[in-house]
Protein backbone atom coordinates (compact mmCIF):
# COMPACT_ATOMS: atom_id res chain seq x y z
CA UNK A 1 0.00 0.00 0.00
CA UNK A 2 2.87 2.77 0.87
CA UNK A 3 4.56 2.13 -2.74
CA UNK A 4 0.86 2.59 -3.87
CA UNK A 5 0.66 5.74 -2.18
CA UNK A 6 4.40 7.35 -3.21
CA UNK A 7 3.64 5.77 -6.86
CA UNK A 8 0.50 7.90 -6.92
CA UNK A 9 1.92 11.27 -5.71
CA UNK A 10 5.06 10.53 -8.16
CA UNK A 11 2.76 10.37 -10.74
CA UNK A 12 1.05 13.50 -9.89
CA UNK A 13 3.60 15.38 -8.92
CA UNK A 14 5.24 14.91 -12.13
CA UNK A 15 2.32 15.80 -14.42
CA UNK A 16 2.19 18.51 -12.07
CA UNK A 17 5.66 19.57 -13.11
CA UNK A 18 5.18 18.97 -16.89
CA UNK A 19 2.04 21.04 -17.04
CA UNK A 20 3.67 24.03 -15.21
CA UNK A 21 6.77 23.56 -17.46
CA UNK A 22 5.15 22.95 -20.41
CA UNK A 23 3.10 26.52 -20.66
CA UNK A 24 6.14 28.25 -19.32
CA UNK A 25 7.71 27.39 -22.28
CA UNK A 26 4.67 27.44 -24.41
CA UNK A 27 4.34 30.91 -23.46
CA UNK A 28 8.25 32.02 -24.39
CA UNK A 29 7.84 30.32 -27.36
CA UNK A 30 4.10 32.47 -28.46
CA UNK A 31 5.58 36.18 -27.20
CA UNK A 32 8.98 35.64 -28.90
CA UNK A 33 7.27 34.50 -32.44
CA UNK A 34 4.90 37.57 -31.92
CA UNK A 35 7.93 39.79 -30.88
CA UNK A 36 9.40 38.47 -34.28
CA UNK A 37 6.45 39.45 -35.91
CA UNK A 38 5.95 43.25 -34.05
CA UNK A 39 2.20 41.81 -33.97
CA UNK A 40 0.71 43.49 -30.33
CA UNK A 41 -3.07 44.20 -29.77
CA UNK A 42 -4.17 46.61 -31.74
CA UNK A 43 -5.59 48.25 -28.31
CA UNK A 44 -2.01 48.89 -27.99
CA UNK A 45 -1.16 49.94 -31.30
CA UNK A 46 0.26 53.28 -31.65
CA UNK A 47 0.54 53.68 -28.11
CA UNK A 48 2.93 51.57 -27.07
CA UNK A 49 6.80 53.30 -27.48
CA UNK A 50 8.68 50.43 -29.91
CA UNK A 51 11.62 50.43 -27.34
CA UNK A 52 9.07 49.82 -24.21
CA UNK A 53 7.34 46.74 -26.13
CA UNK A 54 10.93 45.68 -26.77
CA UNK A 55 11.47 45.97 -22.88
CA UNK A 56 9.02 44.34 -21.70
CA UNK A 57 9.52 41.21 -24.27
CA UNK A 58 13.10 41.13 -22.81
CA UNK A 59 10.75 41.38 -19.26
CA UNK A 60 8.88 38.49 -20.04
CA UNK A 61 11.36 36.42 -21.45
CA UNK A 62 13.10 37.04 -18.49
CA UNK A 63 11.19 35.87 -16.08
CA UNK A 64 10.12 32.55 -17.88
CA UNK A 65 13.80 31.78 -18.15
CA UNK A 66 14.04 32.03 -14.45
CA UNK A 67 10.49 30.17 -14.03
CA UNK A 68 12.12 27.34 -15.47
CA UNK A 69 14.85 27.06 -12.96
CA UNK A 70 12.62 28.11 -9.78
CA UNK A 71 10.44 25.49 -10.93
CA UNK A 72 12.87 23.16 -11.16
CA UNK A 73 14.89 24.16 -7.68
CA UNK A 74 10.81 23.86 -6.05
CA UNK A 75 10.13 20.34 -7.39
CA UNK A 76 14.05 18.95 -6.01
CA UNK A 77 13.20 21.03 -2.58
CA UNK A 78 9.76 19.32 -1.81
CA UNK A 79 10.68 15.65 -3.14
CA UNK A 80 14.16 15.97 -0.99
CA UNK A 81 12.06 17.00 1.90
CA UNK A 82 9.46 14.81 1.47
CA UNK A 83 11.82 11.11 0.53
CA UNK A 84 15.04 12.02 2.36
CA UNK A 85 13.86 11.36 6.19
CA UNK A 86 13.95 14.73 7.17
CA UNK A 87 10.41 15.22 8.13
CA UNK A 88 10.99 11.82 10.47
CA UNK A 89 13.80 13.22 11.99
CA UNK A 90 12.26 16.58 12.40
CA UNK A 91 9.76 15.06 13.95
CA UNK A 92 11.65 13.27 16.74
CA UNK A 93 13.50 16.40 17.26
CA UNK A 94 10.60 18.07 17.89
CA UNK A 95 10.11 15.89 20.71
CA UNK A 96 13.62 16.41 22.58
CA UNK A 97 13.07 20.32 22.28
CA UNK A 98 9.24 20.21 23.34
CA UNK A 99 10.23 18.11 26.52
CA UNK A 100 13.16 20.71 27.31
CA UNK A 101 11.71 23.98 26.10
CA UNK A 102 8.30 23.88 25.58
CA UNK A 103 6.75 21.59 27.70
CA UNK A 104 2.69 22.59 27.16
CA UNK A 105 0.28 20.53 24.98
CA UNK A 106 0.47 20.45 20.80
CA UNK A 107 4.37 21.65 21.79
CA UNK A 108 5.67 19.21 19.91
CA UNK A 109 3.30 19.80 16.97
CA UNK A 110 3.81 23.31 16.83
CA UNK A 111 7.66 22.93 17.03
CA UNK A 112 7.34 20.48 13.79
CA UNK A 113 4.69 22.60 11.94
CA UNK A 114 6.95 26.02 12.83
CA UNK A 115 10.26 23.42 11.75
CA UNK A 116 9.02 22.53 8.50
CA UNK A 117 8.01 26.18 7.22
CA UNK A 118 11.19 27.66 8.94
CA UNK A 119 12.88 24.98 6.08
CA UNK A 120 10.97 25.77 3.18
CA UNK A 121 11.68 29.40 4.03
CA UNK A 122 14.86 28.94 4.46
CA UNK A 123 15.28 26.73 1.21
CA UNK A 124 12.76 29.61 -1.10
CA UNK A 125 15.50 32.39 -0.20
CA UNK A 126 17.61 31.91 -3.05
CA UNK A 127 15.17 32.24 -5.86
CA UNK A 128 13.44 35.09 -4.12
CA UNK A 129 17.05 37.23 -3.17
CA UNK A 130 17.26 36.60 -7.85
CA UNK A 131 14.16 37.29 -8.28
CA UNK A 132 14.02 40.83 -6.12
CA UNK A 133 17.93 42.33 -6.15
CA UNK A 134 18.89 40.09 -9.47
CA UNK A 135 15.78 40.07 -12.10
CA UNK A 136 13.38 42.98 -10.92
CA UNK A 137 16.47 45.56 -10.34
CA UNK A 138 17.93 44.53 -13.54
CA UNK A 139 14.87 45.97 -15.17
CA UNK A 140 14.41 49.11 -12.55
CA UNK A 141 11.42 48.03 -10.48
CA UNK A 142 12.99 46.90 -7.65
CA UNK A 143 13.32 49.64 -5.01
CA UNK A 144 13.97 47.16 -1.96
CA UNK A 145 17.51 48.01 0.30
CA UNK A 146 19.14 44.47 1.61
CA UNK A 147 18.31 46.69 4.98
CA UNK A 148 14.36 46.59 4.03
CA UNK A 149 14.35 43.34 2.80
CA UNK A 150 15.65 41.70 6.13
CA UNK A 151 13.79 43.68 8.45
CA UNK A 152 10.44 42.84 6.05
CA UNK A 153 12.01 39.16 6.47
CA UNK A 154 11.96 39.36 10.16
CA UNK A 155 8.97 40.93 11.05
CA UNK A 156 7.24 38.03 8.51
CA UNK A 157 8.53 35.34 10.99
CA UNK A 158 7.71 36.94 14.30
CA UNK A 159 3.86 38.00 13.21
CA UNK A 160 4.08 34.14 11.36
CA UNK A 161 4.74 33.04 15.23
CA UNK A 162 2.63 34.82 16.66
CA UNK A 163 -0.35 34.19 14.65
CA UNK A 164 0.75 31.19 13.63
CA UNK A 165 1.18 29.11 16.93
CA UNK A 166 -1.77 30.06 18.64
CA UNK A 167 -3.67 29.07 15.57
CA UNK A 168 -1.92 26.09 15.13
CA UNK A 169 -2.66 25.23 18.88
CA UNK A 170 -5.84 25.24 18.94
CA UNK A 171 -6.63 22.95 15.49
CA UNK A 172 -4.28 20.60 16.87
CA UNK A 173 -5.95 20.76 20.65
CA UNK A 174 -9.36 20.45 18.16
CA UNK A 175 -7.89 17.53 16.23
CA UNK A 176 -6.90 15.32 19.97
CA UNK A 177 -10.06 15.99 22.21
CA UNK A 178 -13.30 16.54 19.86
CA UNK A 179 -13.21 12.93 18.48
CA UNK A 180 -14.22 11.48 15.11
CA UNK A 181 -16.31 14.59 13.78
CA UNK A 182 -12.91 17.03 14.73
CA UNK A 183 -13.02 18.08 11.29
CA UNK A 184 -15.74 19.88 11.70
CA UNK A 185 -15.25 22.03 14.52
CA UNK A 186 -11.60 22.35 13.08
CA UNK A 187 -13.91 24.19 9.94
CA UNK A 188 -15.85 26.32 12.32
CA UNK A 189 -12.43 27.88 13.94
CA UNK A 190 -10.67 28.17 10.73
CA UNK A 191 -13.51 29.78 9.02
CA UNK A 192 -13.73 32.15 11.97
CA UNK A 193 -10.44 32.47 11.89
CA UNK A 194 -10.76 33.50 8.28
CA UNK A 195 -13.19 36.09 8.75
CA UNK A 196 -10.89 37.67 11.22
CA UNK A 197 -7.73 37.98 9.64
CA UNK A 198 -9.68 39.68 6.73
CA UNK A 199 -10.73 42.56 9.15
CA UNK A 200 -7.10 42.25 11.02
CA UNK A 201 -5.27 42.06 8.06
CA UNK A 202 -5.37 45.18 6.15
CA UNK A 203 -6.23 46.84 9.89
CA UNK A 204 -3.47 45.83 11.92
CA UNK A 205 -0.60 43.56 9.61
CA UNK A 206 -0.55 45.49 7.13
CA UNK A 207 0.13 49.04 8.17
CA UNK A 208 3.36 46.70 9.66
CA UNK A 209 5.42 46.84 6.34
CA UNK A 210 3.38 49.96 4.95
CA UNK A 211 2.22 53.44 5.44
CA UNK A 212 -1.45 54.25 4.23
CA UNK A 213 -2.72 57.54 4.62
CA UNK A 214 -5.79 59.11 3.55
CA UNK A 215 -5.48 60.80 -0.49
CA UNK A 216 -3.55 64.04 -0.40
CA UNK A 217 -5.21 67.05 -0.81
CA UNK A 218 -6.36 67.82 -4.75
CA UNK A 219 -8.41 67.10 -7.67
CA UNK A 220 -7.95 63.62 -7.45
CA UNK A 221 -9.04 63.23 -3.80
CA UNK A 222 -11.85 65.39 -4.75
CA UNK A 223 -13.08 63.24 -7.65
CA UNK A 224 -12.48 60.13 -5.57
CA UNK A 225 -14.85 61.85 -2.93
CA UNK A 226 -17.45 63.09 -4.70
CA UNK A 227 -17.55 59.25 -6.63
CA UNK A 228 -17.48 57.46 -3.79
CA UNK A 229 -20.43 59.44 -2.40
CA UNK A 230 -22.42 58.51 -5.20
CA UNK A 231 -21.71 55.16 -5.21
CA UNK A 232 -22.01 55.08 -1.47
CA UNK A 233 -18.48 54.23 -0.17
CA UNK A 234 -17.40 55.65 2.58
CA UNK A 235 -14.68 57.62 2.16
CA UNK A 236 -12.53 57.30 5.27
CA UNK A 237 -11.79 53.82 3.36
CA UNK A 238 -9.41 55.12 0.57
CA UNK A 239 -5.95 55.56 0.94
CA UNK A 240 -2.77 55.70 -0.73
CA UNK A 241 0.14 53.22 0.08
CA UNK A 242 3.65 53.60 0.08
CA UNK A 243 4.44 51.05 -2.38
CA UNK A 244 7.02 52.82 -4.20
CA UNK A 245 9.43 51.63 -1.23
CA UNK A 246 9.63 48.23 -2.27
CA UNK A 247 8.63 48.26 -6.10
CA UNK A 248 8.64 50.61 -8.85
CA UNK A 249 5.29 48.04 -10.37
CA UNK A 250 2.04 49.91 -9.57
CA UNK A 251 -1.01 48.50 -8.37
CA UNK A 252 -4.60 48.92 -6.95
CA UNK A 253 -6.98 46.90 -4.87
CA UNK A 254 -9.83 46.68 -2.84
CA UNK A 255 -9.75 44.57 0.43
CA UNK A 256 -11.72 43.88 3.73
CA UNK A 257 -15.23 43.43 5.09
CA UNK A 258 -17.62 45.54 6.77
CA UNK A 259 -15.94 48.36 8.74
CA UNK A 260 -12.66 47.63 7.76
CA UNK A 261 -13.06 47.31 4.20
CA UNK A 262 -10.83 49.64 2.03
CA UNK A 263 -9.83 50.56 -1.46
CA UNK A 264 -5.65 50.63 -1.44
CA UNK A 265 -4.20 53.04 -4.20
CA UNK A 266 -0.38 52.45 -4.39
CA UNK A 267 1.66 56.10 -4.57
CA UNK A 268 3.52 54.41 -7.97
CA UNK A 269 0.17 54.33 -9.40
CA UNK A 270 -1.07 57.55 -8.48
CA UNK A 271 1.85 59.50 -10.37
CA UNK A 272 1.88 57.23 -13.24
CA UNK A 273 -1.98 58.09 -14.08
CA UNK A 274 -4.05 60.93 -15.22
CA UNK A 275 -7.08 62.06 -12.95
CA UNK A 276 -9.63 60.21 -15.32
CA UNK A 277 -7.65 57.24 -15.00
CA UNK A 278 -7.13 57.08 -11.27
CA UNK A 279 -10.75 57.72 -11.03
CA UNK A 280 -11.22 54.45 -13.58
CA UNK A 281 -9.33 52.33 -11.23
CA UNK A 282 -11.20 53.18 -8.27
CA UNK A 283 -14.07 52.96 -9.75
CA UNK A 284 -13.65 49.87 -10.56
CA UNK A 285 -11.93 48.64 -6.91
CA UNK A 286 -15.79 49.98 -5.95
CA UNK A 287 -16.95 48.01 -8.18
CA UNK A 288 -15.30 44.92 -6.19
CA UNK A 289 -17.45 45.96 -3.52
CA UNK A 290 -20.36 46.78 -4.78
CA UNK A 291 -20.48 43.40 -6.15
CA UNK A 292 -19.75 41.32 -3.31
CA UNK A 293 -16.60 39.88 -4.68
CA UNK A 294 -14.84 39.24 -1.48
CA UNK A 295 -17.71 37.71 0.13
CA UNK A 296 -18.70 35.67 -2.67
CA UNK A 297 -14.46 34.38 -3.41
CA UNK A 298 -14.78 33.57 0.63
CA UNK A 299 -18.02 31.40 0.10
CA UNK A 300 -15.74 29.20 -2.59
CA UNK A 301 -12.83 28.90 -0.47
CA UNK A 302 -14.91 27.89 2.22
CA UNK A 303 -16.40 25.10 0.42
CA UNK A 304 -12.74 24.08 -0.51
CA UNK A 305 -12.04 24.21 3.29
CA UNK A 306 -14.88 21.52 4.16
CA UNK A 307 -14.02 19.63 1.69
CA UNK A 308 -10.24 19.48 2.53
CA UNK A 309 -10.88 19.39 6.17
CA UNK A 310 -13.00 15.86 5.50
CA UNK A 311 -10.22 14.46 3.28
CA UNK A 312 -7.50 14.79 6.08
CA UNK A 313 -10.11 13.32 8.97
CA UNK A 314 -9.70 10.22 6.54
CA UNK A 315 -6.25 10.06 6.50
CA UNK A 316 -5.11 11.06 10.16
CA UNK A 317 -5.34 7.67 11.09
CA UNK A 318 -4.43 5.79 8.00
CA UNK A 319 -1.15 4.05 8.94
CA UNK A 320 -0.11 3.22 5.22
CA UNK A 321 -0.24 7.20 4.78
CA UNK A 322 2.09 7.98 7.23
CA UNK A 323 4.52 4.94 6.56
CA UNK A 324 4.89 5.72 2.87
CA UNK A 325 6.86 8.75 3.68
CA UNK A 326 9.09 7.38 6.94
CA UNK A 327 6.96 8.15 9.41
CA UNK A 328 6.67 4.63 12.14
CA UNK A 329 3.48 6.08 13.89
CA UNK A 330 0.19 8.36 12.98
CA UNK A 331 -0.15 11.56 14.72
CA UNK A 332 -2.02 14.64 13.68
CA UNK A 333 0.76 17.04 13.17
CA UNK A 334 2.74 14.98 10.94
CA UNK A 335 -0.89 14.47 8.82
CA UNK A 336 -1.23 18.57 8.94
CA UNK A 337 2.05 18.92 6.98
CA UNK A 338 1.99 15.39 5.03
CA UNK A 339 -1.21 16.68 3.89
CA UNK A 340 -0.70 20.64 2.72
CA UNK A 341 2.70 19.18 0.80
CA UNK A 342 1.19 16.86 -0.91
CA UNK A 343 -2.41 18.45 -1.52
CA UNK A 344 -0.42 20.52 -4.77
CA UNK A 345 -0.35 18.22 -7.29
CA UNK A 346 -3.77 17.61 -6.63
CA UNK A 347 -5.36 21.26 -5.92
CA UNK A 348 -2.96 22.72 -9.07
CA UNK A 349 -6.43 22.07 -11.36
CA UNK A 350 -8.34 24.14 -9.32
CA UNK A 351 -5.96 27.13 -9.49
CA UNK A 352 -7.65 27.77 -13.10
CA UNK A 353 -11.15 27.01 -11.78
CA UNK A 354 -10.55 29.88 -9.20
CA UNK A 355 -8.84 31.88 -12.03
CA UNK A 356 -11.99 32.29 -14.40
CA UNK A 357 -14.17 33.25 -10.95
CA UNK A 358 -11.77 36.22 -10.10
CA UNK A 359 -11.72 36.87 -13.86
CA UNK A 360 -15.06 37.42 -14.25
CA UNK A 361 -15.22 39.52 -10.77
CA UNK A 362 -12.40 41.35 -13.24
CA UNK A 363 -15.09 42.07 -16.16
CA UNK A 364 -17.60 42.58 -13.83
CA UNK A 365 -15.89 45.14 -12.24
CA UNK A 366 -14.37 47.13 -15.21
CA UNK A 367 -17.97 46.97 -16.28
CA UNK A 368 -19.08 48.95 -12.92
CA UNK A 369 -16.26 51.46 -13.42
CA UNK A 370 -17.47 51.69 -17.44
CA UNK A 371 -21.30 52.35 -16.32
CA UNK A 372 -20.70 54.45 -13.30
CA UNK A 373 -18.21 56.48 -15.13
CA UNK A 374 -20.56 56.51 -18.05
CA UNK A 375 -17.76 56.21 -20.56
CA UNK A 376 -15.47 53.39 -20.96
CA UNK A 377 -12.36 55.04 -22.19
CA UNK A 378 -10.53 56.36 -19.08
CA UNK A 379 -10.80 52.84 -18.10
CA UNK A 380 -9.15 51.83 -20.83
CA UNK A 381 -6.58 54.21 -20.93
CA UNK A 382 -5.57 52.91 -17.61
CA UNK A 383 -5.23 49.66 -18.32
CA UNK A 384 -3.07 50.36 -21.28
CA UNK A 385 -0.99 52.54 -19.50
CA UNK A 386 -0.70 50.09 -16.39
CA UNK A 387 0.35 47.76 -18.66
CA UNK A 388 3.40 49.71 -20.54
CA UNK A 389 4.38 51.03 -16.95
CA UNK A 390 4.70 47.19 -15.36
CA UNK A 391 6.31 45.91 -18.61
CA UNK A 392 3.61 43.62 -18.63
CA UNK A 393 3.27 40.90 -21.43
CA UNK A 394 1.31 41.92 -24.20
CA UNK A 395 0.98 38.51 -25.50
CA UNK A 396 0.64 35.90 -23.44
CA UNK A 397 -0.02 32.36 -24.39
CA UNK A 398 -4.20 32.14 -24.25
CA UNK A 399 -3.35 28.48 -21.98
CA UNK A 400 -0.85 29.87 -20.25
CA UNK A 401 -2.80 32.87 -19.30
CA UNK A 402 -6.06 30.88 -18.97
CA UNK A 403 -3.91 29.03 -16.51
CA UNK A 404 -2.13 31.41 -14.42
CA UNK A 405 -3.77 34.88 -14.82
CA UNK A 406 -6.17 35.77 -12.07
CA UNK A 407 -7.14 38.84 -14.13
CA UNK A 408 -8.25 38.76 -18.05
CA UNK A 409 -5.28 40.30 -20.20
CA UNK A 410 -5.59 43.89 -21.05
CA UNK A 411 -6.37 43.24 -24.72
CA UNK A 412 -9.70 40.69 -23.08
CA UNK A 413 -10.86 43.62 -20.84
CA UNK A 414 -10.50 46.34 -23.49
CA UNK A 415 -12.76 44.28 -25.88
CA UNK A 416 -15.30 43.48 -23.46
CA UNK A 417 -15.42 47.16 -22.65
CA UNK A 418 -15.97 48.16 -25.89
CA UNK A 419 -18.03 45.64 -26.52
CA UNK A 420 -20.17 46.70 -23.57
CA UNK A 421 -20.14 50.40 -24.54
CA UNK A 422 -21.52 50.30 -28.09
ZN1 LIG B 1 -10.00 44.20 -9.99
Amino acid sequence: MEQLIVAVFFILFTLEFLVEFGLNELNLRYVRARWAERKIPDFFQGKIDPADYEKSVEYTLAKGRFQRWAEIYDGVVTLLVLFSGALPFLDKFSAQLAGTFFPIGQGRGIIFCAGVALIFSVAGLPTDLYATFGLEARFGFNKMTPKLYIADKLKALLIGLAIGAPFLFVVLWLMEVMGRHWWIWAFLFISGFQLLMIIVYPTLIAPLFNKFEPLREGELRDRILSLADQIGFKTRGIYSMDGSKRSAHSNAYFTGIGKAKRIVLFDTLIDQMTIEEGLAVLAHEMGHYKMKHIRRMLVVQTVFLFGGLYLLSLLVNYQPFFAAFGFDHTSNHAALVLFSLLAGPFTFYLGPLMNLLSRKHEYEADRFATITLHNGRPMEEALVNLTIKNLSNLTPHPWYSAYHYSHPTPAERIAAIRQRSV
